[in-house]
């Protein structure tokens, strides 16, 4: 914060270097300074005193446009589209909302965050053209509260990018970037030039920083042109050798500029609120609403201390109670807000994402209980499932994966509301228990509630009307489970001085005998080698184990570019030893990885497209697949998905490995390859099967789906919310554990007293037997109570 505050200084006093455009100046504007707020800002006004930034300047376009132009939402990003496209830009498809190129983010919070990649040298840039624009959506949790009260506020919008990478021969820089946004918004938008003013500003990032400005018309800011041009370490600061535009605009405000509503989300939204109001019969006094908008419109939770004072103000100017008030404006609130989560939700379905109580499957499920909760309140005849349906209509013609991917959105809404349902009868019980035992129910135990059980705030209001629920409890519940994305760890040993292992196991995994030599043995348990054929635990698969010279060697760890074998026993340095590994592990752990990811294939095919590995494990004796899904698996659907790996094994498809820088990686498969997490290396192993599955993957495969032999699905098990857990096993391991079946069926069948094929049936007769038995128990226990 600090640093912010310094810089803001030093670009002030230096605003010639940062922030002076020539284009600016050939068209006449001025540079002053804000007399409320201090900022600089141009201007073609030579008599304006204030920045028209809030709060020196108020909305002035409310029920009044500047511009004879109307677009709607969609039209404006086609406006835009096509003007960026005249002018040389390279018009580039959304990329998913529901982040997986990054380990430190769950979702995509700006367009810039496309093109970003974390190695281990810090931040780089991957553009797939240059310049671009991209109407790129995204999902954000930290302005929950005022989603659906500003006219402003979403968790999910788009944000129109403009991104240009400028090394003093390619791209563009400063002048032209403003100048292209100056001619959008007078040229197709017809906005009149006095009427847009710049803000000069400045945008500080994880090692990176630069000059910024703000482009406003009537009060409204549209976009925001950053120009990212310093890196810093904290004690130098050094100019980029490849500077980068970042301009991001919310598409919203330029439809908005042109109509004028009360909101943006009457543009946005438009058809889904037609809906909304037709199927409650609310009826929206539009005049009134103008008038709320324009006293309201500079409201923003975070700022305003006392919202009710606030209300209590604004109901006093227009003059009407604050019941009335209340009346009018909170049914449309509410209406705004469930827009703007099913929007969300659409998105970060098709892309992959359940809602769930972990990671970003949290972020999803609160601002589904949000508008559950809303339409509970209200008791509106809403299914959230048809207004996602609305979403992705509206949004075809930008969008048009999002109607194939309606199956699943139903699917997973019907189950989450069952779910709201059965916490809705549990929270009863649970606060009645809470009440009885006189015990406080505060903002820490409103979050319990909600992390342990789901239950929201507005439901234990239903039984205790008084209750204070902090406006910001959204943002506090998903501020919480923010950083919690995995990372990958390493074993902690410090290798400093030993050189990289060759490590050879990718070259041939089929040599399992080798000589090396021995570089260092630390701590008496683990060596060194000049180079190995040992797998490393890694990608969730095992390590090889085996023997250096007569030692046993149990596990195998990589650290750095360093490979380090635990031994149990001593080996002397700068000897050569034999090596040799065990072959029939090193081959079930093949096996087991290959069909890992065959068994990950076949159930996307059966369960559909949101199926991601979660994570995975492969030992000798079995291998665990964990997957995304919102249910437990029928027996019919694990039969189906173990029918499917076998048809892939029987298809003997080749498994091609393949090493790509990432870029290109990224482009030829997308980011379906990221099932195993993110790999921070420029160059990706991508493994293939046949044109089914692409993944990075650094694990040891087989050369075809057929030498897998057979796959048996040995169990399955919804783990946790939303992750489900297959355990199965492959060829030699399967015989083993079908034979022993068999055994245990002969058993069976001797018990029973049947012939084996006659097995099924009498087990079935026996399970309808204990069914009843277990129902007569039921109903007589419940006759006791
Ligand atoms: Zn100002
Ligand atoms: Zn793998």
């Amino acid at each position: 914060m600090l640093m912010k505050e310094k810089l803001r200084l030093n670009f002030r006093e230096n605003w010639e270097k940062h922030y002076k455009v020539d284009f600016l100046i050939n068209q006449g504007f001025v540079r002053k300074v804000c007399n409320k707020c201090g900022k600089g800002f141009w201007t073609l006004d030579n008599k304006r005193e204030s920045c028209p930034d809030q709060p020196c300047q108020f909305y002035e376009f409310l029920g009044n446009p500047p511009t004879k132009k109307r677009f709607d939402y969609i039209q404006s990003w086609k406006i835009i589209e096509d003007f960026f496209k005249k002018h040389g830009h390279a018009s580039v498809r959304r990329y998913p909302i529901v982040c997986r190129w990054r380990p430190d983010l769950f979702f995509t919070i700006a367009s810039i965050i496309d093109f970003q990649r974390l190695g281990k040298e810090g931040v780089s840039f991957q553009f797939p053209a240059n310049p671009l624009i991209i109407p790129q959506f995204c999902l954000r949790f930290n302005d929950i509260p005022n989603v659906g009260i500003t006219g402003r506020h979403y968790s999910c919008f788009c944000m129109v990018g403009q991104h240009s990478i400028y090394d003093g021969r390619e791209g563009y820089w400063r002048d032209r970037c403003i100048e292209l946004d100056f001619r959008l918004l007078s040229g197709p938008f017809d906005i009149k030039p006095k009427d847009i003013n710049f803000v000069e500003d400045l945008w500080v990032g994880p090692g990176a920083f630069g000059p910024s400005l703000e482009y406003f018309v009537k009060g409204l800011e549209i976009g925001n042109a950053v120009f990212t041009e310093f890196r810093t370490d904290n004690s130098n600061v050094q100019e980029m050798k490849e500077k980068v535009i970042d301009m991001g605009a919310g598409l919203e405000r330029f439809s908005w500029i042109t109509q004028g509503t009360p909101t943006s989300y009457d543009i946005v939204f438009e058809p889904i609120l037609r809906y909304m109001k037709k199927q409650t019969g609310i009826k929206y006094d539009s005049e009134f609403f103008l008038k709320y908008s324009k006293l309201a419109g500079t409201l923003n939770l975070d700022e305003v201390n006392n919202i009710n004072k606030m209300r209590h103000q604004i109901a006093d100017q227009l003059g009407v109670t604050l019941e009335l008030l209340d009346q009018k404006i909170k049914p449309l609130e509410a209406m705004y807000a469930i827009s703007d989560h099913t929007m969300g939700l659409t998105f970060a379905i098709s892309d992959g994402l359940l809602p769930s109580n972990v990671g970003g499957g949290y972020n999803l499920r609160v601002i589904l209980r949000r508008a559950l909760g809303f339409i509970d309140d209200f008791r509106w005849d809403i299914d959230l499932f048809d207004l996602c349906n609305l979403h992705a209509r509206h949004l075809r013609l930008m969008c048009p994966e999002l109607s194939e991917h309606l199956d699943e959105i139903q699917k997973v809404l019907d189950i989450e509301k069952r779910r709201f349902n059965e916490t809705k009868l549990r929270t009863k019980r649970i606060v009645e228990i809470l009440v009885q035992k006189g015990e406080v129910i505060d903002e820490e135990r409103l979050i319990k509630l909600y992390d342990s059980e789901g239950i929201t705030p507005e439901l234990v209001q239903d039984y205790v009307p008084d209750l204070k629920v902090p406006t910001d409890f959204y943002t506090k519940v998903t501020e919480k489970h923010m950083g919690e994305k995995e990372t990958i760890l390493g074993v902690e040993i410090n290798v400093s001085g030993i050189p990289p292992t060759e490590l050879l196991v990718y070259e041939d995994p089929k040599k399992t005998e080798f000589q090396a030599k021995v570089l260092k043995m630390i701590d008496d348990k683990y060596v060194a080698l000049d180079k190995t054929y040992f797998y490393p635990e890694g990608g969730g698969q095992k390590s090889d184990v085996g023997f250096i010279g007569n030692v046993p060697v149990p596990d195998v760890h990589r650290v750095g570019d360093v490979i380090l074998h635990r031994v149990i026993g001593k080996l002397e340095k700068g000897k050569i030893v034999n090596c040799s590994i065990n072959e029939y592990r090193r081959d079930i752990l093949r096996k087991h990885h290959t069909g890992t990811h065959i068994v990950n294939v076949a159930a996307r095919e059966i369960l559909g497209n949101h199926i991601w590995q979660h994570g995975a494990e492969k030992t000798s004796e079995k291998a665990r697949l964990d997957i995304t899904h919102y249910d437990t698996l029928t027996e019919e659907q694990v039969n189906k998905i173990e029918e499917k790996a076998n048809e892939i094994v029987k298809k003997n498809i080749p498994v091609k490995i393949e090493l790509l820088p990432r870029s290109e990686a990224e482009k030829k498969y997308g980011f379906r390859i990221y099932q195993g997490g993110v790999v921070p290396e420029d160059k990706l192993r991508i493994v293939s099967i046949g044109n089914l599955d692409h993944e990075a993957c650094g694990g040891l495969h087989l050369e075809k789906t057929g030498d897998v032999e057979f796959i048996t699905i040995l169990k399955t098990k919804r783990i946790q919310d939303g992750i489900v857990r297959i355990e199965f096993t492959v060829g030699p391991v399967a015989l083993k554990y079908l034979k022993e079946k068999e055994a245990l069926l002969e058993e069976t069948a001797k018990l029973l007293k049947v012939k084996e094929e006659k097995v099924p049936e009498a087990v079935k007769e026996l399970f309808e037997k204990w069914k009843m038995k277990r129902k007569e128990l039921r109903r007589i226990r419940r006759k006791r109570k």
